[in-house]
């Protein structure tokens, strides 16, 4: 049985370890939240004991997959954190793959990267290597990401990374393990997919369907700041019928390229493609589309490139031990100049690792989705990262990131909960009948709200969760 270790019990540097030292992503934290106990679970039946351990203590439990999440959601106060990061490590215990279904089986507190590095071994019929479409960053855990949605690689074309979940394994808030699944505890599986950190169980594994691992080609072109609206204007009318099998995103940055003494605004195509001729063909449909008064600084045309580079670039961009400040927004399909409402913000880049992103949704975006709890979508996803070292510069980027939100919220239909911070602005992650039935499925499942939730300011929303509206509702 893994050890449960009482903050009152254990040497203070160890716990603070435990709590902080490893796993947490954003070095921006609120240290004032301080855990009752915290406990790295091997196996379910150490969830089962913290669950039980929590109720014995008349406190909540916290859960923690990869320590991704931007506001560190898993560190609550008072609370018991069940970090699952050695969740089922023990004897390749890890992943299961069945060939005759294509279904993995993974713990939560794996990374995009772990599975998939598992999955390369796994060779289809068609020769081809399995993989599974995580977070862009490799890091990232399925856990957190999976909970909200995941907007995984060619989100725009293959949908949410949730809706390859064919069932999942949990421990509820009275510490039974349970599956679930379309046809076994249906609402519990129905809100698994968008609840996010609201989800009220504790998944100790998922059942993932895999897709086969094409060859991956991608186009880059480099503008001055000054041609963003141009390029927007360009690759946001190309975007909705370019090929199915293409992730296209718009990005401001300095990006770490020497030549360049200045942000940049990027152009950014990414191809999963059987041939280089299937990729020249997609690829070239949107080049030939930009416009003849645009002339790229750096262009890189289809070259091929795989996942572990494309990995490696993630995380160049997302260094750590920075601080970030992130927000989103879904801007609605009836703004009429999206380029303009941009570009203020996507052109005041606080610092030199800060980021601003245009992802390309539609098609996904205009789909019927599955019954589930993700609800909330529009063809523009838009999130702001501002990034950077020192404590001093806090204010400037993070009034960088709340400024801009006041304009584009007003032009939205609401947010993703992966790049949201729930403590700083309020707004609507589902569509109404989504919220109301999410709402009613925690009560069912969580009437005490043993576990923690949404954390918002103060950390008070609790059983209730949030309130999936606009904080400028009724305001002028
Ligand atoms: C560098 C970086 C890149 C990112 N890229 C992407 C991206 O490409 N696409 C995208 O969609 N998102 C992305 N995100 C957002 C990311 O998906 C979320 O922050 C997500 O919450 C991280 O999951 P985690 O398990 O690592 O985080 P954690 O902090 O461990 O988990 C977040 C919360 O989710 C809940 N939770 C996690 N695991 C469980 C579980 N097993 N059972 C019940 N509840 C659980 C808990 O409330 C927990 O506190 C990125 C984040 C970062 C930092």
């Amino acid at each position: 049985m893994a050890l449960i270790r009482r903050r009152d019990e254990t040497d203070a540097d160890e716990f603070e370890e435990a709590v902080w030292g490893r796993h947490i992503f954003n070095a921006r934290r609120d240290t004032s939240r301080v855990p009752f106990a915290v406990c790295e679970a091997e196996e379910a039946a150490d969830v089962v004991a913290c669950v039980e351990f929590a109720k014995a203590h008349n406190c909540r439990v916290s859960v923690r997959s990869g320590g991704h999440s931007w506001a560190a959601w898993s560190v609550r106060q008072g609370a018991v954190l069940v970090d699952l990061i050695y969740l089922d490590q023990k004897e390749g215990g890890e992943f299961s793959y069945d060939p005759a279904t294509q279904v993995v089986s993974t713990p939560p507190s794996a990374s995009g990267r772990e599975l998939n590095d598992y999955l390369a071994e796994q060779v289809g019929e068609d020769g081809k290597p399995r993989w599974f479409p995580g977070g862009h960053c490799p890091d990232v855990a399925l856990g957190g990401f999976l909970l909200q949605g995941g907007m995984g690689w060619n989100c725009k074309n293959w949908g949410w990374a949730c809706e390859a979940i064919i069932g999942i394994d949990v421990v509820t808030a009275d510490a039974k393990q349970l599956h679930c699944s379309p046809t076994t505890n249906p609402d519990l599986f129905w809100a698994a997919r968008g609840a996010g950190p609201g989800f009220p169980a504790i998944v100790t594994r998922f059942h993932l369907r895999t897709r086969p691992l094409e060859t991956l080609y991608q186009s880059l072109y480099f503008f001055p700041l000054s041609d963003f609206q141009a390029v927007l204007r360009w690759v946001s009318a190309a975007a909705p019928s370019a090929d199915p099998h293409t992730e296209i995103v718009v990005v401001t940055s300095h990006f770490a390229i020497d030549d360049f003494a200045s942000p940049m605004v990027l152009a950014n195509f990414l191809t999963f493609q059987p041939t280089e001729d299937a990729a020249e063909l997609a690829l070239s449909a949107l080049t030939d589309a930009m416009p003849d008064t645009l002339t790229p600084t750096l262009a890189i045309d289809c070259e091929e490139t795989n996942l572990e580079t494309q990995y490696a670039m993630q995380t160049q961009a997302n260094p750590e031990d920075h601080r970030y400040c992130t927000d989103n927004v879904y801007v609605s399909n009836d703004v009429t100049d999206l380029p303009a409402l941009l570009e203020p913000a996507f052109t005041s880049l606080p610092s030199k690792q800060s980021a601003a992103l245009w992802f390309a949704m539609n098609p996904t975006s205009r789909r019927q989705l599955p019954d589930m709890a993700l609800s909330m979508q529009s063809d523009h996803y838009v999130s702001l990262y501002a990034v950077w070292e020192d404590e001093a510069d806090d204010t400037g980027c993070v009034s960088w990131v709340r400024n801009a939100m006041k304009t584009l919220e007003r032009k939205s239909v609401g947010s993703y909960l992966g790049d949201a911070d729930f403590q700083a602005r309020r707004t609507k992650f589902w569509s109404d009948e989504a919220g109301k039935r999410l709402k009613e499925v925690r009560r069912k499942w969580d009437p005490e709200g043993r576990i923690c939730g949404y954390l918002d300011e103060g950390d008070k929303s609790g059983v209730e969760g949030l309130k999936n509206e606009f904080e400028w509702q009724g305001a002028p």
